[in-house]
């Protein structure tokens, strides 16, 4: 584990879970044993939704002084590849998580799991049923009526057997059978309407390759994953709830030493962000995104692009809670938990994004001043800078017409430049075809005049700053619910302005950033140094955040 999570302050939100893992505990309940997992479908990169599973599984054992699995849930060959299971694996690590020697495949077990569905056939608890999918459904009825057994539910074990094995070695086409579990055709619950636990399918596993044209339900393997690793509490999002009856039913069936249960909790929905897989997979398809750690996505590896701490979104796990009601989480709070986090830990520096000249006229030699490097943290110290006869200024820092209340620079009036004194503007040079402003020509006093100004603008100096690339990322969407309404496309609420480059001048120390390393541009806002993109020669920096959220009304 890169960082400890259980020594965060005392006093945290309690919630459903951690009090049914504390009672168990307390009544030693298996032998007061936790045994948590994360089961992610290796079908995609882990987002932000997944973080909140992940802080909720890890941080249950930990706390109990238990364990965690990480478990690759791959039943479903479509899809699946090893890109997403190591993927899957650094970004836990990144979040601070670790599952030690516990690490899994479901696909490892499909052997027992064969094995097991021929033990149920034998007792008369599962058979193979011939029912076109039409005919199932038809058959299965609705909820309010009892639906209808199918022809094939009464064969004869031996025959159900031997029909089971000749699926399995390829006997039948696709979908022309399958193996169903006999429960109750009359139930309320569908799901315990003869569930269907096997079903024939010819397409090659990325870990099992073409050894199986039988694949198992995820309603079947789950639960007997979750017994064969001894886990207690199999801890999933709510669409599982109707589940969690046979969820129940294959553990009796299976009758394992420890039973695992299963408790359900309201998933994260991310406002301004769609959180589906396949609907991120399709942005980095049709190239809408430059991959899944876009710094734009709702990805782990996009946000670890984009500079967001892996703190912050433990902290913002944490605070979000743990709930049995689906809501809508404002990206204002997952934003606060970051900047929260990088007010303590980012250097501040000064980078100036839209460059205009300033040239001082009565500034004869270079001047070194101190700057502080965090206030937040005194142990960071200070650096010195070279204030020099020519600098750079944020365009907006400048208005030759300014309107009432602009407090920054204007013609004939002064302003504070940053741990260096005041300049006052003389004279501007314009570009005559069109007017904008080439040179503003100032004169210069020191700290100690203590001129009276109600502004302060940074500066970067002309001479010893350097070029960097800018990337200013914003909200990838321009709505709270992109995919809300399933008769219009989510990309076409596609934030058009999310991602805008610019060619910054930065003070020379930010040249010599380390990938990833965050820090404060003064009042610009956060940003990192780009995890591949960014060298010392070639400078290049991702937004992470603004200073404050420009997006509140
Ligand atoms: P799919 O749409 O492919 O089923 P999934 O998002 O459910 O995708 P899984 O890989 O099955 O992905 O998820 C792994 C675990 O993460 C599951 O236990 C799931 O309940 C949990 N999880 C997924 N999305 C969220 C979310 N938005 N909030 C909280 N937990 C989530
Ligand atoms: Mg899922």
């Amino acid at each position: 584990m890169s960082e400890p999570v259980n020594n965060e302050p005392a006093g945290k939100a309690s919630h459903f879970i951690r009090d049914v893992v504390m009672a168990d505990v307390a009544a030693g309940k298996q032998n007061g044993q936790v045994v948590t997992r994360f089961p992610p479908e290796p079908n995609g990169y882990l987002h932000i939704g997944h973080a909140k599973a992940v802080c909720l599984d890890f941080g249950i054992a930990l706390e109990f002084g238990g364990r965690c699995h990480l478990r690759m849930d791959d039943t479903n060959p479509a899809k699946e590849s090893m890109e997403y299971v190591e993927a899957i694996q650094a970004d836990i690590r990144w979040l601070g998580f670790d599952w030690g020697e516990h690490f899994f495949y479901a696909a490892d077990y499909f052997e027992r799991m064969y094995e097991f569905a021929e033990a149920l056939i034998l007792k008369g608890c599962a058979y193979v049923c011939d029912l076109s999918s039409e005919a199932f459904k038809e058959y299965r009825g609705v909820p309010t009526r009892p639906g209808k057994e199918s022809p094939f539910r009464n064969r004869d074990p031996q025959e159900s057997l031997d029909l089971f094995r000749r699926m399995r070695a390829g006997e039948f086409p696709d979908g022309s059978r399958c193996l169903r579990a006999k429960i109750d055709m009359a139930s309320p619950n569908l799901h315990l309407r003869d569930p269907v636990l096997y079903r024939i399918l010819r397409e090659p596993h990325y870990r099992t390759g073409s050894d199986w044209c039988l694949y198992p339900m995820y309603d079947f393997a789950h639960p007997l994953e979750d017994a064969f690793e001894g886990v207690t509490h199999s801890l999933c999002t709510l669409e599982f709830e109707v589940h969690r009856p046979l969820y129940d039913w294959v553990v009796s069936q299976l009758a394992p030493p420890i039973v695992p249960r299963q408790f359900e909790f309201a998933r994260l929905n991310l406002a301004y962000t769609v959180m589906s897989k396949r609907k991120l997979l399709q942005l980095v398809q049709e190239k809408q995104v430059s991959g899944w750690d876009d710094p734009r996505m709702p990805t782990l590896c996009g946000m670890r692009r984009r500079g967001y701490p892996p703190e912050a979104i433990r902290e913002f796990c944490d605070r979000i809670g743990i709930t049995k009601y689906e809501s809508l989480t404002d990206l204002a709070l997952l934003e606060h938990c970051v900047r929260d986090a990088l007010n303590r830990t980012a250097l501040r520096r000064m980078a100036v994004l839209r460059p205009v000249k300033v040239i001082i006229d009565n500034l004869e030699q270079d001047l070194d001043v101190q700057a502080v490097n965090n206030p937040e943290d005194e142990t960071a110290g200070s650096r010195t800078l070279t204030l020099t006869r020519e600098l750079w200024i944020e365009q907006d820092d400048f208005m030759l017409e300014p309107p009432p209340k602009y407090f920054r620079l204007t013609p004939g009036k002064s302003v504070r430049i940053r741990y260096a004194g005041f300049l006052t503007c003389e004279r501007v040079v314009q570009d005559d075809a069109t007017g904008a402003v080439k040179e503003i020509h100032c004169t210069w006093n020191p700290p100690e005049d203590k001129l009276k100004v109600k502004g302060t603008i940074h500066w970067v100096s002309a001479t010893r700053g350097v070029p960097a690339t800018v990337r200013l990322y914003d909200r990838l969407f321009t709505v709270p619910e992109p995919d809300g309404d399933k008769e219009v496309d989510f990309k076409s609420h596609l934030n058009p302005e999310s991602a805008i480059e610019v060619q910054a001048m930065v003070e020379p120390s930010l040249a010599e950033a380390q990938p990833e390393q965050a820090f404060q541009f003064e009042r610009v806002g956060y940003f990192c140094a780009d995890r591949y993109d960014h060298t010392a020669g070639a400078p290049v920096f991702n937004r992470t955040a603004t200073l404050k959220d420009l997006w509140a009304s």
